[in-house]
């Protein structure tokens, strides 16, 4: 039986610094085995009982990949279009295919710009601090949708 899984939890890298948390949100809400959450996190919890606190340890490889060196690049200012404000943090893609990564602007040295397609959290060791919230069969809604239901879940 498919089951859906709630829990908080609270992302730290491996020096300890809190990179994201679900306290004071609602629980995260998911349908084990829909790739909703990383597929090693999901793995290691799906199976734990309401109550359960746990730590889970996945090295970059697991969570949101290695580091792309292809993806870090420098472009030309005059590459974007007229008028657009570019600065760090805005985000773009290149191009219109699905598999094409989001890039960020980092940095604006004159006319150069220096650009990066990885996610923010490429090449950091993920150490979730786990409490499971919820435990239970998922129904055939949430199985033909392929996502959880309700709060912390998908929402319609
Ligand atoms: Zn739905």
């Amino acid at each position: 039986m498919t089951k859906v899984i709630g829990f908080h939890y609270t992302l730290k890298n491996d020096a300890g610094e809190v990179l994201d948390s679900s306290i004071g949100h609602d629980p995260m809400l998911y349908l084990a085995g829909s790739g909703t959450i990383l597929p090693a996190l999901d793995e290691a919890i799906n199976t734990l009982p309401i109550g359960e606190k746990t730590s889970v340890a996945l090295l970059a490889k697991d969570g949101y990949g290695e580091v792309n060196p292809a993806y870090k690049m420098n472009v030309r200012l005059a590459q974007f279009p007229p008028g657009t404000d570019v600065k760090p943090g805005l985000q773009f893609k290149i191009n219109d295919e699905p598999a094409s990564p989001m890039f960020r602007v980092i940095n604006v040295l004159g006319e150069e710009v220096f650009i990066d397609g990885n996610h923010q959290l490429a090449g950091v060791n993920l150490n979730f601090d786990v409490e499971i919230t919820e435990s239970r069969d998922a129904t055939a809604d949430e199985i033909s949708h392929g996502h959880a239901h309700g709060a912390g879940g998908h929402h319609h």
